[in-house]
């Protein structure tokens, strides 16, 4: 039928884009880079690398997304938090990656190093990610993607207020949100629902996170407020000595979410890779998203 995707040949109405992170040993270069070559061919809109938690990985952020630029064929986002640091080392950051030739940014407020413990602003920094669009934007004219929240930010003090904060970074110059992850479509759905109620006029990119271990994803979700629906508990029940039935699994469940969100008009998918290639390369196929050459 129309309305699922999958098994569908490539239409070419969809695309995608990859997020990583930067490795912390020369094996993890490795498999990153694999994993780069590997999704490079599908032709993403970009793909992003993250910053540490409170900054830590300033230095290898950086490294990954010059390699990027200047290895591959690919556009580069590079993500920035405010945490410990001036605006004026934000804005010089920012602008060292403009002048390398980075247009993309993925702007976030950013979590303290600790986990569990609550974002405290440099004295001279930006004190959340509306700041720091803001900033960013007098920096350079930079493509800004920002954070949002289906479930509501943890902090936030009720889903309204968090709107409210999402509506600061587009009036900011923000081009578009990338959703945390999430696994109800009708969750994404409603919270669409509210942005466009709330007269909001952005693009709403949905997170994808192929779990294949929900030990892990519970792990990721108690920090972010995201929540572990049963079903996904069941659907990996007595597979922990089974990793090639995880990712089979793991594959058709981001398949199927994935299919019911184009069943509701989107079009656009952010794969949350782990640098991990071959799922996300999966899920794509089933997409109808195929290598250029073979197209
Ligand atoms: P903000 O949008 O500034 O604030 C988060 C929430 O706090 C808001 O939604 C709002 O409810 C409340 N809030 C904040 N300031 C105010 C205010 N002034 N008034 C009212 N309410 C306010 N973290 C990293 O460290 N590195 C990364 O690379 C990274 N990449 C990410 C990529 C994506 C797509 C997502 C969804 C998250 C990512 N994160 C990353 C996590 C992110 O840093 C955390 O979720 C952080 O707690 C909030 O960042 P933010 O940019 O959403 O902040």
């Amino acid at each position: 039928p129309d309305c699922v995707p999958l098994f569908a040949e490539a239409r070419g109405d969809i695309e995608v884009s990859f997020e990583f992170f930067p490795p912390k040993s020369e094996k993890m270069a490795d498999t990153l880079w694999e994993a780069i070559k590997t999704l490079e061919p599908l032709g993403p809109r970009f793909v992003s690398v993250t910053y540490g938690a409170g900054g830590s990985t300033r230095e290898r952020t950086h490294a990954t997304v010059e390699r990027i630029l200047k290895e591959t064929d690919l556009t580069p986002a590079a993500h920035l938090t405010c945490v410990g640091s001036s605006r004026d080392e934000v804005d010089a950051i920012a602008r060292d990656y403009w002048d390398l030739g980075v247009r993309n940014i993925v702007a976030l407020r950013g979590d303290p190093p600790e986990t569990g413990t609550r974002f405290e602003a440099h004295p001279d920094g930006y004190r959340d990610a509306a700041e720091l669009v803001a900033g960013l934007k007098k920096v350079a004219p930079f493509d800004l993607s920002v954070a949002c929240y289906p479930e509501c930010h943890p902090e936030a003090a009720s889903s309204q207020a968090d709107l409210d904060h999402l509506k600061r970074k587009v009036d900011a110059g923000a081009d578009r949100a990338i959703t945390q992850f999430f696994f109800s479509a009708e969750c994404f759905f409603d919270f669409r629902d509210r942005v466009a109620a709330s007269g909001l006029d952005v693009e709403i990119v949905p997170g994808i996170l192929p779990v294949t271990n929900v030990a892990q994803a519970r792990k990721f979700a108690a920090q972010c407020g995201a929540s572990i629906p049963d079903w996904l508990d069941h659907a990996f029940e007595g597979l922990d000595e089974r990793p090639a039935a995880r990712q089979l699994v793991a594959a058709t469940v981001a398949a199927e979410l994935c299919g019911q969100l184009y069943a509701g008009g989107v079009r656009h998918f952010h794969f949350y890779t782990l640098n991990r290639a071959e799922l996300a390369y999966a899920i794509c196929h089933l997409l109808g998203v195929r290598a250029k050459a073979a197209a």
